[in-house]
Protein backbone atom coordinates (compact mmCIF):
# COMPACT_ATOMS: atom_id res chain seq x y z
CA UNK A 1 0.00 0.00 0.00
CA UNK A 2 1.17 3.12 -1.11
CA UNK A 3 0.98 6.71 0.69
CA UNK A 4 -0.25 8.18 -2.75
CA UNK A 5 -3.24 5.65 -3.08
CA UNK A 6 -4.43 7.17 0.25
CA UNK A 7 -7.00 9.43 1.59
CA UNK A 8 -7.74 11.14 4.67
CA UNK A 9 -10.35 13.50 6.48
CA UNK A 10 -9.03 16.35 9.06
CA UNK A 11 -11.57 18.44 10.78
CA UNK A 12 -10.67 21.99 11.79
CA UNK A 13 -8.43 22.23 9.26
CA UNK A 14 -8.73 25.94 8.18
CA UNK A 15 -5.33 27.17 9.83
CA UNK A 16 -3.59 25.82 13.57
CA UNK A 17 -2.84 22.49 13.76
CA UNK A 18 -5.46 20.91 11.25
CA UNK A 19 -4.06 22.90 8.19
CA UNK A 20 -0.33 21.86 9.31
CA UNK A 21 -1.85 18.31 9.15
CA UNK A 22 -3.96 18.77 5.67
CA UNK A 23 -0.42 20.17 4.40
CA UNK A 24 2.19 17.36 5.70
CA UNK A 25 -0.53 14.85 4.46
CA UNK A 26 -0.95 16.62 0.87
CA UNK A 27 3.02 16.92 1.21
CA UNK A 28 3.02 13.07 1.30
CA UNK A 29 0.66 12.60 -1.93
CA UNK A 30 -2.51 11.75 0.28
CA UNK A 31 -5.83 12.64 -1.17
CA UNK A 32 -6.95 15.52 1.76
CA UNK A 33 -10.66 16.32 2.49
CA UNK A 34 -10.16 19.60 5.12
CA UNK A 35 -13.07 20.23 6.56
CA UNK A 36 -13.93 23.63 8.97
CA UNK A 37 -16.34 26.11 9.83
CA UNK A 38 -15.24 28.00 7.37
CA UNK A 39 -13.90 26.65 3.97
CA UNK A 40 -10.02 26.32 4.55
CA UNK A 41 -7.41 27.50 2.23
CA UNK A 42 -7.23 25.66 -1.54
CA UNK A 43 -3.77 23.26 -0.95
CA UNK A 44 -2.81 21.68 -4.25
CA UNK A 45 -4.59 18.29 -4.16
CA UNK A 46 -7.05 18.88 -1.33
CA UNK A 47 -10.86 18.66 -1.33
CA UNK A 48 -12.86 21.15 0.98
CA UNK A 49 -15.55 21.25 3.02
CA UNK A 50 -17.57 23.89 4.63
CA UNK A 51 -19.30 21.91 7.70
CA UNK A 52 -19.76 22.10 11.20
CA UNK A 53 -19.04 19.03 12.86
CA UNK A 54 -21.10 19.74 15.77
CA UNK A 55 -24.50 19.37 13.32
CA UNK A 56 -25.71 16.17 11.25
CA UNK A 57 -26.10 18.01 8.28
CA UNK A 58 -22.31 19.65 8.43
CA UNK A 59 -21.33 15.73 9.31
CA UNK A 60 -23.32 14.20 6.64
CA UNK A 61 -21.60 16.86 4.23
CA UNK A 62 -17.94 15.43 5.35
CA UNK A 63 -19.32 11.89 5.12
CA UNK A 64 -20.91 13.15 1.26
CA UNK A 65 -17.13 14.42 0.04
CA UNK A 66 -15.53 11.51 1.64
CA UNK A 67 -17.14 8.82 -0.27
CA UNK A 68 -16.82 10.79 -3.13
CA UNK A 69 -13.06 10.99 -2.40
CA UNK A 70 -12.45 7.15 -2.29
CA UNK A 71 -11.38 5.84 0.91
CA UNK A 72 -10.24 6.96 3.99
CA UNK A 73 -7.82 4.95 5.67
CA UNK A 74 -6.77 8.44 8.14
CA UNK A 75 -9.31 10.41 10.06
CA UNK A 76 -8.21 13.12 12.58
CA UNK A 77 -10.57 14.92 14.64
CA UNK A 78 -8.72 17.91 14.87
CA UNK A 79 -11.74 20.83 15.49
CA UNK A 80 -12.22 22.31 18.46
CA UNK A 81 -13.85 25.25 20.41
CA UNK A 82 -11.60 26.88 22.72
CA UNK A 83 -13.50 30.05 23.65
CA UNK A 84 -16.14 29.18 26.40
CA UNK A 85 -13.12 30.26 29.53
CA UNK A 86 -14.65 30.70 33.04
CA UNK A 87 -14.42 28.42 35.74
CA UNK A 88 -16.28 25.58 37.48
CA UNK A 89 -19.01 28.28 39.30
CA UNK A 90 -18.89 30.72 36.61
CA UNK A 91 -18.85 28.70 33.31
CA UNK A 92 -22.32 29.80 31.02
CA UNK A 93 -24.28 26.34 30.48
CA UNK A 94 -24.40 27.55 26.60
CA UNK A 95 -20.50 27.55 26.55
CA UNK A 96 -20.24 24.35 28.44
CA UNK A 97 -22.80 23.08 25.93
CA UNK A 98 -20.81 24.39 22.41
CA UNK A 99 -17.70 23.17 23.87
CA UNK A 100 -18.93 19.60 24.85
CA UNK A 101 -20.75 19.34 21.17
CA UNK A 102 -17.63 20.19 19.30
CA UNK A 103 -14.96 18.46 21.17
CA UNK A 104 -16.20 15.35 22.65
CA UNK A 105 -19.70 14.45 21.16
CA UNK A 106 -18.55 15.76 17.63
CA UNK A 107 -15.51 13.14 17.18
CA UNK A 108 -17.91 10.21 18.42
CA UNK A 109 -20.65 11.31 15.68
CA UNK A 110 -18.19 12.03 13.13
CA UNK A 111 -16.60 9.30 13.62
CA UNK A 112 -19.72 6.61 13.51
CA UNK A 113 -20.70 8.25 10.33
CA UNK A 114 -17.57 7.92 8.51
CA UNK A 115 -17.11 3.82 9.47
CA UNK A 116 -18.16 2.21 7.10
CA UNK A 117 -15.72 4.03 4.97
CA UNK A 118 -13.02 3.28 6.99
CA UNK A 119 -11.69 -0.57 5.62
CA UNK A 120 -9.61 -2.42 8.13
CA UNK A 121 -6.44 -1.17 9.26
CA UNK A 122 -7.13 2.51 8.50
CA UNK A 123 -6.70 4.58 11.98
CA UNK A 124 -8.28 7.36 13.58
CA UNK A 125 -6.64 9.85 15.40
CA UNK A 126 -8.03 12.42 18.01
CA UNK A 127 -6.67 15.98 18.84
CA UNK A 128 -6.85 16.35 22.98
CA UNK A 129 -4.65 18.46 24.52
CA UNK A 130 -2.76 18.53 27.78
CA UNK A 131 -5.96 19.84 29.14
CA UNK A 132 -7.05 16.62 29.09
CA UNK A 133 -4.49 15.06 31.10
CA UNK A 134 -4.30 17.67 33.88
CA UNK A 135 -6.54 20.91 34.35
CA UNK A 136 -5.97 24.63 34.31
CA UNK A 137 -7.67 27.14 36.80
CA UNK A 138 -11.10 29.04 35.09
CA UNK A 139 -11.05 26.21 31.96
CA UNK A 140 -13.54 24.42 33.30
CA UNK A 141 -15.37 23.19 29.93
CA UNK A 142 -12.25 22.92 28.04
CA UNK A 143 -10.44 20.91 30.51
CA UNK A 144 -13.89 18.01 30.93
CA UNK A 145 -14.09 18.16 26.59
CA UNK A 146 -10.41 17.13 26.52
CA UNK A 147 -10.24 14.85 29.63
CA UNK A 148 -13.76 12.88 27.86
CA UNK A 149 -11.77 12.87 24.59
CA UNK A 150 -9.06 11.51 26.40
CA UNK A 151 -10.91 8.06 27.69
CA UNK A 152 -13.29 8.17 24.43
CA UNK A 153 -10.42 7.09 22.54
CA UNK A 154 -9.30 4.97 24.73
CA UNK A 155 -12.92 3.08 24.56
CA UNK A 156 -12.72 4.29 20.78
CA UNK A 157 -10.02 2.09 20.35
CA UNK A 158 -11.30 -1.15 22.42
CA UNK A 159 -15.31 -0.95 20.74
CA UNK A 160 -13.34 -0.86 17.01
CA UNK A 161 -11.02 -3.07 17.17
CA UNK A 162 -12.97 -5.63 16.41
CA UNK A 163 -13.74 -3.58 13.07
CA UNK A 164 -9.28 -3.47 13.00
CA UNK A 165 -9.43 0.54 13.35
CA UNK A 166 -7.16 1.86 15.78
CA UNK A 167 -7.88 4.56 17.74
CA UNK A 168 -5.17 7.23 19.55
CA UNK A 169 -4.92 10.65 20.23
CA UNK A 170 -2.07 13.35 20.65
CA UNK A 171 -2.04 15.74 23.71
CA UNK A 172 -0.59 19.26 22.06
CA UNK A 173 1.24 21.33 24.96
CA UNK A 174 1.39 25.15 23.84
CA UNK A 175 1.43 25.11 20.70
CA UNK A 176 2.62 28.12 17.98
CA UNK A 177 -0.99 28.39 16.31
CA UNK A 178 -2.94 31.86 15.23
CA UNK A 179 -4.48 31.72 18.74
CA UNK A 180 -1.89 31.09 20.86
CA UNK A 181 0.11 33.77 19.20
CA UNK A 182 -2.74 36.49 19.35
CA UNK A 183 -2.92 35.62 22.64
CA UNK A 184 0.15 36.27 23.74
CA UNK A 185 0.36 39.82 21.44
CA UNK A 186 -3.30 40.90 22.85
CA UNK A 187 -1.63 40.60 26.54
CA UNK A 188 -0.45 43.94 28.42
CA UNK A 189 3.12 42.59 28.34
CA UNK A 190 3.62 40.30 25.27
CA UNK A 191 7.58 39.78 26.27
CA UNK A 192 6.88 38.10 29.79
CA UNK A 193 3.54 35.89 28.49
CA UNK A 194 5.13 34.37 25.81
CA UNK A 195 8.11 33.51 28.36
CA UNK A 196 5.50 32.14 30.84
CA UNK A 197 4.35 29.99 27.92
CA UNK A 198 7.62 28.82 26.88
CA UNK A 199 8.39 28.30 30.56
CA UNK A 200 5.16 25.55 30.80
CA UNK A 201 7.47 23.06 28.78
CA UNK A 202 11.02 21.73 30.07
CA UNK A 203 12.36 22.25 26.39
CA UNK A 204 11.68 26.00 26.97
CA UNK A 205 9.46 26.68 23.78
CA UNK A 206 6.32 26.65 22.01
CA UNK A 207 5.72 23.28 20.09
CA UNK A 208 4.78 23.76 16.35
CA UNK A 209 1.70 22.87 14.25
CA UNK A 210 4.22 20.99 12.14
CA UNK A 211 5.68 19.09 15.15
CA UNK A 212 2.47 17.95 15.84
CA UNK A 213 1.35 16.84 12.37
CA UNK A 214 4.25 14.94 12.48
CA UNK A 215 2.78 12.47 15.76
CA UNK A 216 -0.30 12.76 13.95
CA UNK A 217 0.76 11.33 10.98
CA UNK A 218 3.01 8.34 12.68
CA UNK A 219 0.11 7.45 14.65
CA UNK A 220 -2.12 7.39 11.55
CA UNK A 221 0.65 5.38 9.74
CA UNK A 222 1.18 1.33 9.69
CA UNK A 223 4.60 2.29 11.49
CA UNK A 224 1.88 2.50 14.33
CA UNK A 225 0.49 -0.73 13.89
CA UNK A 226 0.35 -1.97 17.09
CA UNK A 227 -0.96 1.01 19.22
CA UNK A 228 -4.16 2.08 20.17
CA UNK A 229 -5.83 3.46 23.01
CA UNK A 230 -2.63 5.21 23.37
CA UNK A 231 -2.94 9.48 24.57
CA UNK A 232 0.74 10.72 23.29
CA UNK A 233 1.98 14.00 24.73
CA UNK A 234 3.60 16.35 22.38
CA UNK A 235 4.10 18.42 25.02
CA UNK A 236 8.19 19.64 25.24
CA UNK A 237 8.44 17.73 28.57
CA UNK A 238 5.38 19.85 30.25
CA UNK A 239 3.60 17.03 31.50
CA UNK A 240 7.02 14.88 32.51
CA UNK A 241 7.86 17.16 35.81
CA UNK A 242 5.78 17.55 38.53
CA UNK A 243 5.30 21.39 38.12
CA UNK A 244 7.05 24.25 37.01
CA UNK A 245 8.67 21.92 34.02
CA UNK A 246 10.95 20.58 36.68
CA UNK A 247 12.36 24.04 38.21
CA UNK A 248 12.88 23.50 41.80
CA UNK A 249 10.09 25.23 43.90
P1 LIG B 1 -7.71 26.84 16.28
O1 LIG B 1 -8.75 27.42 17.17
O2 LIG B 1 -6.66 27.73 15.73
O3 LIG B 1 -8.37 26.08 15.06
C1 LIG B 1 -9.42 25.21 15.26
C2 LIG B 1 -10.17 25.11 13.95
O4 LIG B 1 -11.33 24.34 14.21
C3 LIG B 1 -10.62 26.49 13.45
O5 LIG B 1 -10.26 26.65 12.10
C4 LIG B 1 -12.12 26.46 13.67
O6 LIG B 1 -12.85 27.19 12.68
C5 LIG B 1 -12.41 24.97 13.56
N1 LIG B 1 -13.66 24.64 14.22
C6 LIG B 1 -14.09 25.06 15.44
N2 LIG B 1 -15.31 24.58 15.67
C7 LIG B 1 -15.67 23.85 14.59
C8 LIG B 1 -16.82 23.13 14.23
N3 LIG B 1 -17.88 23.09 15.04
N4 LIG B 1 -16.85 22.49 13.04
C9 LIG B 1 -15.80 22.55 12.20
N5 LIG B 1 -14.67 23.22 12.48
C10 LIG B 1 -14.62 23.87 13.66
O7 LIG B 1 -7.12 25.61 17.06
P2 LIG B 1 -5.63 25.02 17.15
O8 LIG B 1 -4.95 25.81 18.18
O9 LIG B 1 -5.03 24.81 15.82
O10 LIG B 1 -6.01 23.62 17.81
C11 LIG B 1 -6.32 22.47 17.05
C12 LIG B 1 -6.59 21.34 17.99
O11 LIG B 1 -5.48 21.19 18.87
C13 LIG B 1 -7.80 21.56 18.89
O12 LIG B 1 -8.44 20.32 19.13
C14 LIG B 1 -7.19 22.09 20.17
O13 LIG B 1 -8.02 21.85 21.28
C15 LIG B 1 -5.92 21.27 20.21
N6 LIG B 1 -4.84 21.87 21.01
C16 LIG B 1 -4.28 23.05 20.65
C17 LIG B 1 -3.23 23.57 21.43
C18 LIG B 1 -2.54 24.86 21.08
O14 LIG B 1 -1.66 25.28 21.83
N7 LIG B 1 -2.87 25.52 19.98
C19 LIG B 1 -2.79 22.87 22.55
C20 LIG B 1 -3.40 21.65 22.88
C21 LIG B 1 -4.42 21.17 22.09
Amino acid sequence: MTDASNGMVVTGAARGIGRAIAELYAERGWRVLSADLSLPPNLRGQRRVKADVSTAAGRERIVRAAREMGGVQVLVNNAAFQGAHGSVLDVSERGWARTLNVNLTAPLLLTRALVDLLPRGAAVVNVASVQGLFAEQGNAAYNASKGGLVNLTRAMALDLAPHGLRVNAVAPGAISTEAVLQSITESDDPEQTRRDYEDLHALRRLGTPREVAQVVYFLGSEDAAFMTGTIIPVDGGMTASFMMAGRPV
